[in-house]
């Protein structure tokens, strides 16, 4: 039995192509996979699941749902940019939501999730995003009772925006930051964990207080199929070009 994770899909109509390579993904690669996990970003923007068919994404929920009802388990955690995933998307897939920083048992370790943008605290604008909308329920309410039409527009605007920030920003800056890192991994007393995000598709090493941690950074969808599994062998990190 094996455990799949995958992050940063980055799914919307405009992109068909990776909504492909994941429905090939989802008929290929999950055999023998007991549990899948997705870290967050799965949509490009998701503005509420009543907009799921606006979206041009209801393929996707059908796709998720076919997948739990095969007898896979499905967790999911929200990622900046859907982050107004909520109950109806869960009842729709049969994908539990799970708390950005959960601890899952893995064989015999404890392995730390989380959708991995907590960590890039040198990025002050993002932290800041993060605790006025991201996690902020007031804000998710607001934003949910707007017309659809209107949140299509607000979401346009803020990709625009972070597409400007990023230019803006160093790498550095944009990547994780190594207190960060050993702290979250210290908070939980686990010495691996894995996360999104960043898109930069590695295994890291940190010293904590525990040992030596592994971090493991699942990559992006834009132009590669990124997927993370493991088994009673360990882990692979695939990343398969297109
Ligand atoms: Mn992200």
């Amino acid at each position: 039995m094996s455990t799949a994770f995958i992050s940063d899909l980055h799914l919307s109509a405009k992109a068909p192509e990776i909504s492909l390579r994941f429905q090939e993904y989802l008929s290929n690669e999950l055999a023998g996979v007991e549990r899948l996990y997705i870290l967050g970003d799965l949509f490009e923007y998701w503005i509420g699941d009543d907009a799921a068919a606006m979206l041009g994404m209801q393929p996707v929920l059908d796709a998720l749902k076919q997948l739990t009802n095969s007898g896979i388990q499905g967790h999911l955690i929200v990622g900046n940019r859907d982050f107004l995933i909520g109950e109806q998307f869960a009842k729709k897939t049969g994908f539990t939501i799970l708390e950005d920083e959960t601890v899952i048992n893995l064989g015999n370790e404890k392995v730390l999730l989380l959708h991995g943008d907590s960590l890039c605290t040198d990025d002050h604008l993002h932290q800041q995003f993060r605790q006025q909308m991201m996690c902020n329920k007031a804000f998710h309410q607001h934003a949910l009772s707007l017309s659809i039409e209107e949140r299509i527009a607000t979401a346009e605007k803020m990709r625009g925006m972070s597409a400007e920030h990023k230019s803006e920003i160093s790498d550095e800056i944009m990547d994780v930051n190594t207190d960060a890192v050993v702290s979250v991994l210290e908070k939980h007393d686990v010495t691996r964990m894995i996360h999104g995000h960043t898109h930069r598709p590695a295994v890291h090493s940190h010293d904590t207080k525990n040992g030596v941690a592994e971090r493991i950074v699942l990559g992006d969808w834009y132009t590669q199929s990124s997927f993370l599994s493991h088994d009673e062998n360990g882990f692979n990190l695939s990343n398969l070009k297109t």
